[in-house]
């Protein structure tokens, strides 16, 4: 049997979705459902895959299938290709399994030649059409599959108008475009030193195979890596029939939504651009107008096209994200899909499907991305300074939030600046997706052109950061890396903030505030919170922490580093002085020093978390962390301990460590000096007791010995503690539940978890050494090589982002299992940054553990994970 590399659009379905892309399975599915999609056919990702595994090269036997759909194409759209009587067009469409908008390319007009543009212009009477399609046609050839600059062309078009003293391509006439077109062709030939391909076959493998490139390009890359979706996966080519918007005043081309995407409210909702073909829309080259204009001016075309929309939308049950286009009065549908959305707007769509009876309260829970909440929970501007503030432009609210900082011209310099911790705002005349980058490490986007399905718009949206687009009073000067508002010049040294909900742009630095949980947001959330299995707790160091946590629906600290809190101005001091102590005499003096702080940072803790649960890890990094680094800071300690200089010196000299990482640190400090661990556990139990006698609530503290790799080493540990509880305890004659565990961290404790569990009665995978130390990699230093691996395809993720799941996984995987197997029902959890990301926490679900703790701003994104993933995997 030969393997089927092709499919018709009437042969295929929407549950075909990983062999024809997104867009090829929908176009499928269009079809049977009886909607007015142009003819066409699918190459399938297989075809793709293949491609790649050819050594990029495109296969006969795939070429070959592609010439008998052709074949089928020509003899049911009664045309062919290169006829001098009906020729055939087609477009050459990329579509992936997971929608990756602006990421790969797209091109239309295929068919076009010297020869069949006079055709088409005698046939249509319109030899205007038939020259901007042709120009249209060399121009995207020529940049997809030629990788000759767009610059170039656009040059040219830009040359032209202002020769012919007109604003827009639509001013141009047929003989203005002839002459562009012969222009266009000899740019090919220069750049290309030969002519531009004539026969359309050649034309049409040449771009299904650019199509097959196009998956391995930077940007797309780049965007799998955020997005989560496997280079695996390959790309889908759909080959469609063409239909014209750019014939004329009667046809056009329109991306529409079947609700709001930007606030969920129940409304079709889009653009449209008579005259126009493909990315004009979104592309800023026109403004274009509202959908709803389209009902004044052809009421029965509107008629038509609301009823479709809204079978679409009962039919997939979803949001729907349509392109449209009209060719002489007849409608078209050119796509369909699940509509990327702002997270209020996912929220409100989610909780109005199920009050519409059109999803249950399980599949709504899978209708919001876990990131995408983030925005809900990042700032806004703060009421009080907003209120003076004075706008200097308003722009289209294309992507809700609020950013302030200083302005960067370019994706580059958005991207390097960021990298030094700087906020950036990014100002563009218009974003292309080469900018991708840039995009994501700036704090919001300001674009000057460009409509609310603009680029910026759109991938600001999906990437949930705050966008104000179109913002046409805004002069920009790239070249002096200026901007200009109102007679007022700003530099890359000054503020702005743009609020991506009024599309107010503010020439001022304002002060943003963390918004709280509630409307559909809350309503949505208490749905998850109903289904899911898997608790969630946070890694919270302050009580300011882990009072935003429990806001945020936190049901415990799963990890409380007591460390950072030695950190603070007034106790460093203390704490130097113990770690350069000679003996143990001394260091228990400063150790006395530092209880009373130590007990109330906990008692904070126990009490915004209100008698749940709370993990606090004893003290973990190298001591010499702590240490004075200058000369100044070692003489003023070395005054206040009665030491000299030189001696102090010596003693931070000796405590430098080659390796700290894996030097003296974690348990291993408590094993050398196990008056550190005695001091912590009674501030842990001193605290709880305060707050059960004070505050009433039964706090259970769950005290962690972090990097155990050994049970002795645990025992004794774990010895030096209970001691000290039971005497605290004794003591203050109050009896409180605690509980002592450990860290796994190490991979030789996750190879003996079932002689670690006899002595831990918890576990907490710290996944972010247990990572470090599985592959071997610093934490502190993989970035810097890490994107070699990820250009040489090695790996895909960073793992300390996405738990890897096969090797670290598998190491949790056995801790688990041995774990269990001595102590049946001892408590499971993770720690690590893994704890937050989606993917990961889907991991921890299905391998049972009982909850998940990460920072406070991604409770809720946990939170919903884990509901997604007890819809998915039941347990
Ligand atoms: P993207 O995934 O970037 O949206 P598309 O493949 O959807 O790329 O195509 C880009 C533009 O070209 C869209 O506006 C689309 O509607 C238009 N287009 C694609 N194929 C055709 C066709 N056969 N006839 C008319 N317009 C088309
Ligand atoms: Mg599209
Ligand atoms: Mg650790």
């Amino acid at each position: 049997m030969v393997k089927k590399y092709v499919y018709l659009f009437n042969e295929g379905n929407a549950s075909m979705r990983n062999l024809l892309g997104g867009k090829g399975a929908n176009l499928a599915e269009m079809t049977n459902l009886g909607i007015p999609v142009p003819t066409g056919f699918t190459v399938t990702t297989e075809a793709c895959n293949k491609y790649y595994e050819d050594g990029k090269i495109i296969s006969d036997e795939v070429i070959n299938q592609i010439h008998e759909s052709l074949a089928k194409l020509e003899d049911t759209s009664g045309k062919k290709f290169g006829s001098d009587e009906n020729p055939l067009l087609v477009s050459v469409r990329s579509g992936a399994r997971a929608s990756m908008p602006g990421m790969m390319d797209t091109i239309l007009n295929l068919g076009l030649n010297d020869k069949v543009v006079e055709t088409m212009a005698k046939l249509t009477n319109n030899p205007r059409f038939a020259y901007d399609s042709y120009r249209r046609f060399i121009q995207m050839f020529s940049d997809v599959v030629m990788d000759i600059e767009k610059r170039l062309f656009e040059n040219k078009i830009d040359e032209l108008k202002e020769k012919k003293g007109v604003e827009f391509d639509t001013d141009l006439t047929a003989e203005d475009l002839k002459v562009l077109v012969s222009e266009f062709k000899e740019i090919y030939k220069k750049e290309k030193g030969e002519d531009f391909p004539q026969d359309p076959k050649v034309q049409l493998i040449e771009s299904v195979t650019a199509v097959f490139r196009s998956w391995d390009n930077p940007r797309a890359i780049v965007y799998r890596r955020l997005n989560d979706i496997p280079g695996e996966w390959g790309t889908a080519v759909n080959v469609q029939q063409m239909v014209f918007g750019n014939k004329g005043d009667t046809s056009g081309t329109g991306v529409v939504f079947s609700r709001n995407p930007a606030t969920g409210e129940k409304l079709i909702y889009g653009e449209y651009l008579m005259n126009a073909q493909g990315e004009d829309v979104v592309a800023g080259i026109r403004t274009p107008l509202p959908i709803s204009k389209l009902k004044e001016q052809d009421p029965k075309i509107y008629q038509q096209f609301e009823g479709i929309v809204n079978t679409l939308e009962n039919h997939y049950r979803d949001m729907q994200d349509m392109e449209i286009t009209i060719e002489e009065g007849k409608l078209y549908f050119l796509q369909t899909r699940n509509g990327k959305r702002t997270a209020q707007a996912a929220l409100k769509i989610a909780v109005d499907l199920v009050e519409e009876g059109m999803l249950t309260k399980e599949e709504a829970i899978l209708k919001v991305e876990p990131k995408q909440l983030d925005t809900l929970l990042h700032p806004a501007f703060y009421t009080e300074d907003l209120k003076k503030a004075e706008p200097i432009a308003k722009g289209l609210p294309a992507s809700p939030g609020a950013a302030c900082g200083k302005i960067a011209f370019t994706a580059e310099e958005a991207k390097d600046r960021a990298a030094l911790d700087e906020d950036v705002v990014l100002v563009r005349l218009e974003t292309s997706p080469e900018d991708i980058e840039g995009m994501i490490a700036a704090k919001g986007i300001l674009t000057v052109r460009g409509g609310m399905t603009s680029h910026a718009a759109v991938v600001a949206r999906g990437m949930g950061t705050c966008c104000v687009a179109g913002c046409g009073t805004i002069k920009v000067d790239e070249v002096k890396r200026t901007i200009e508002v109102g007679g007022k010049v700003y530099t890359d040294k000054d503020y702005i903030s743009i609020d991506g909900t009024s599309g107010n742009v503010y020439g001022e630095k304002i002060k943003t505030v963390t918004p709280e949980i509630s409307g559909h947001f809350a309503t949505f959330m208490g749905w998850a919170d109903e289904i899911r299995k898997l608790k969630v707790r946070t890694n919270a160091d302050t009580p300011k922490d882990a009072q935003q946590a429990a806001e945020f629906g936190a049901e415990g600290v799963g990890l409380c580093r007591t460390e950072h809190m030695f950190f603070a101005e007034d106790r460093i001091m203390a704490v130097r002085q113990m770690i350069t102590s000679k003996d143990e005499e001394q260091r228990r003096r400063a150790l006395d020093k530092i209880l009373p702080m130590q007990r109330a940072d906990f008692i904070g803790i126990y009490e915004a978390l209100e008698g749940k649960p709370v993990t606090i890890r004893l003290l973990d990094p190298p001591l010499h962390e702590f240490l004075p680094n200058n000369n100044e800071d070692i003489k003023s300690l070395a005054k206040e301990m009665g030491l000299s200089f030189e001696e102090l010196k010596l003693t931070v000299e000796n405590l430098h460590e080659f390796n700290p990482m894996m030097g003296h640190r974690g348990c291993r400090l408590a094993v050398s000096y196990p008056e550190i661990a005695e001091m912590q556990a009674r501030a842990i139990i001193e605290a709880a007791i305060e707050v059960k006698t004070t505050k009433g609530f039964d706090v259970v503290p769950e005290i962690m010995i972090p990097l155990v790799g050994e049970i002795k080493e645990l025992k004794y540990v774990k010895d030096v503690i209970k001691d000290t509880v039971e005497s605290v305890m004794e003591e203050k004659n109050v009896k409180l539940d605690y509980k002592i565990g450990t860290m796994i961290e190490i991979p030789r404790a996750a190879l003996t978890a079932d002689k670690i569990a006899k002595e831990a009665e918890f576990f907490s995978f710290g996944t972010n050494d247990l990572t470090q130390m599985t592959f071997g990699f610093s934490r502190d230093d993989a970035s810097k090589f890490l994107s070699d691996y990820y250009d040489k395809k090695i790996y895909e993720q960073d793992p300390f982002a996405k738990l890897d799941q096969t090797g670290v996984g598998e190491l949790v995987k056995i801790a688990v299992e041995k774990g269990r197997a001595t102590r049946p029902g001892i408590k499971l959890g993770i720690c690590g940054e893994h704890g937050g990301d989606p993917s990961s926490v889907e991991f921890c679900h299905n391998i049972g553990l009982d909850y998940v703790s990460c920072s406070p701003f991604r409770v809720p994104l946990a939170r919903l994970a884990a509901a997604q993933a007890q819809v998915k995997n039941k347990r």
